[in-house]
């Protein structure tokens, strides 16, 4: 068991595999981003060295994003190693579903269990326009293909103030009466150079809840609000599906949290909002043994932070989203 200083038991790795993406959302990365080279990312065996000592310390379960993690080679022998890895209980994954189609049966034969499949509008238009090229029809073929893999799936959207914070929630929202899905929305949090257009484009769970509710009637509080991960969830009345809010900038879910971040260049990032991280690059690179590796894990996982200080105007200026793995 690995805990922190607060009593926080740390058992959740997320894991960015590359900086990489094959879209542009207008919330996370600017358009023309640069890539780091490929010999500054975590390789495989260092990956899995490291998803190895995880567990042996007890993480028990690992989430792969990135960047978009399809887009990364040998994905799928990768996904697989990683679940034969003794300790590991679940292995899920955060998309944008582009790759779905022709990945979600050799992902679940691998031991993928769960994938979050990022959705911000059913609007083709609109969807291109957050998105800055992608093709909605594409991710609605990934959702039905993870589906038929036997993948557990829940849906993503950010909510951006202009792009997709009217009809676009509703018609999200709607998908619940009639699917058993989770359709969570997410507050836009604020990095790096984008840092100022997430602050003037956040649109608050309140808000959310409010537009949806005007159209579709009144939210139903599960669970007495006891969080699923980290979202809040509600259900529209006779819908077949829930609703989730993650709203880590205006209701934080710090007491509840069990994560941790590797990034795509190997620092362990100990909080998503705050810039504070840890380099397991240098070390694995230097030859540092397993309990060598293990003592800087502990260490930096005790010192895990409690809370943004996004009220304080304190924005994690060292990274954009797709770098750390949201
Ligand atoms: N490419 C994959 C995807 O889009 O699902 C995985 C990586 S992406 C960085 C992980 C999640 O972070 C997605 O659900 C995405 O919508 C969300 N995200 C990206 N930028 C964000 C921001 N500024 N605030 C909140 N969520 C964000
Ligand atoms: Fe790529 Fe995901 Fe970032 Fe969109 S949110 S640019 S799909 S990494």
């Amino acid at each position: 068991m690995t805990l922190d200083r607060f009593g926080r038991n740390i058992n959740y790795l997320r894991i960015s595999l590359t900086d990489k993406c094959n879209l542009r959302c207008v919330y996370c990365m600017p358009e023309d981003i640069t890539f780091r080279p490929r010999q500054e990312l975590l390789q495989d065996d260092e990956i899995l060295r490291l998803v190895r000592i995880f567990a042996e310390l007890g993480f028990v379960k690992f989430r792969l994003t990135g960047g978009e993690p399809t887009v990364r080679a040998n994905f799928v022998d990768l996904v697989r190693q990683m679940s034969n890895t003794p300790g590991v209980e679940t292995m899920a994954m955060t998309t944008n579903g582009l790759l779905l189609d022709k990945l979600a049966e050799p992902l679940a034969e691998a031991g993928l269990q769960r994938v979050n499949i990022s959705i911000d509008t059913l609007d083709a238009q609109k969807f291109k326009k957050l998105t800055r090229w992608g093709e909605v029809d594409e991710v609605l073929d990934g959702i039905r293909m993870a589906e038929k893999a036997g993948l557990g799936v829940k849906l993503n959207a950010v909510v951006v103030r202009g792009y997709n914070d009217g009809e676009d929630v509703v018609d999200l929202a709607r998908l619940t009466l009639y699917q058993p899905w989770q359709v969570r929305f997410i507050e836009m949090m604020p990095f790096g150079d984008v840092a100022d257009f997430q602050q003037a484009g956040i649109v608050t769970e309140e808000d959310l809840r409010g537009t949806i509710s005007a159209a579709l009637g009144d939210l139903s509080l599960v669970n007495n609000g006891q969080l699923d991960g980290e979202a809040r969830l509600y259900k529209l009345a006779g819908a077949q599906g829930t609703l989730g809010f993650i709203s880590s900038v205006t209701q934080p879910f710090c007491a509840s949290c069990t994560r941790a971040r590797l990034t795509a260049d190997g620092r362990l990032r100990l909080c998503l909002l705050r810039e504070q991280e840890v380099n397991l690059m240098k070390p694995l690179r230097d030859g540092a043994n397993d309990e060598a590796l293990k003592e800087i894990i502990v260490d930096a996982i005790w010192w895990k932070p409690w809370g943004h200080k996004l009220d304080d105007d304190v924005v994690p200026l060292n990274r954009v989203m797709s770098e750390i793995g949201g």
